[in-house]
């Protein structure tokens, strides 16, 4: 059984010419049990929210990514957007504040705004005791910083990028590290080292669809169930059982939410 820990089920819609009940038996046909719907920017919470109520085995996060635009108004409406999804008795559906970070690779907010909403947004974490999502690209050392301070203690190095002891740093601060599609590039040769040091009851996996489309489907557009293909690329990199990966990321993921 596969689990889809990191996928923008909106952006995936609006790409593809399927339906959403169309992309939702997909799902189930290829044995994908549980994703995560990951929230980047205010406008979409609430079809977020929505659309993990009406479906079983989607989880939903909410979060301002750092490269969006995070007024204070903004900010607040995270605040309160969770504190409305816990009155409506569905607390259970939010996997966790995300995904939230640094960006210095596409700059797309100045840097001084996107640490405030970060900080903003783990403070909010901390409130409500939630995991947080990060996104960290080029910005690692600030990320590490940040989270050392004011880490709510639970959460996941999404799409992780690094060596091993950029790993090791992640782990220190009791953080889960998640894997995407890159995982199964041939170039992507340290990443495979990191992949192989992380401990199994610390990893995850996800496809960050419709981005990073794993190997051998590599040139289209990722769906959720092609994390099938990163399960089975890091299983034979690890030199493991495919049915130890799931059972351990399965662990892993009910341990988080
Ligand atoms: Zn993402």
């Amino acid at each position: 059984m596969y689990i889809d820990t990191h996928a923008h089920f909106d952006i995936c819609l609006k790409e593809s010419s399927l339906t959403e009940d169309e992309m939702l038996s997909r799902l189930k046909k290829n044995n994908l049990k549980y994703a995560v719907q990951i929230s980047t920017e205010p406008k979409i919470f609430e079809w977020s929210y929505n659309f993990a109520k009406k479906n079983d085995g989607i989880f939903f996060t909410i979060g301002i990514h750092p490269s969006e635009e995070a007024s204070e108004k903004d900010l607040n409406y995270v605040r309160d957007f969770i504190q409305k999804v816990i009155d409506a008795n569905d607390a259970d559906l939010i996997f966790g504040i995300g995904e939230i970070g640094l960006d210095y690779y596409r700059m797309h907010q100045p840097k001084d705004r996107q640490i405030q909403a970060f900080e903003y947004q783990l403070d909010a974490a901390n409130t409500f005791k939630l995991p947080v999502i990060i996104h960290s690209r080029e910005a690692m050392d600030d990320t590490l910083t940040i989270l050392r301070r004011k880490s709510p203690g639970s959460g996941i190095m999404h799409c992780f990028s690094g060596n091993s002891k950029r790993a090791k740093e992640v782990l220190d601060l009791g953080f889960y590290i998640s894997f995407a599609g890159n995982l199964t590039y041939n170039k992507a040769e340290e990443l495979h080292d990191a992949a192989k040091y992380v401990p199994l009851d610390r990893l995850l996996l996800e496809t960050d669809a419709p981005f990073l489309t794993p190997v051998p489907l590599r040139g289209r557009k990722n769906m959720p169930e092609y994390v099938m293909h990163t399960y089975q690329f890091l299983a034979e990199l690890r030199n493991e059982n495919l049915i130890k990966i799931e059972d351990n990321i399965y662990n892993n993921f009910n341990n988080i939410k």
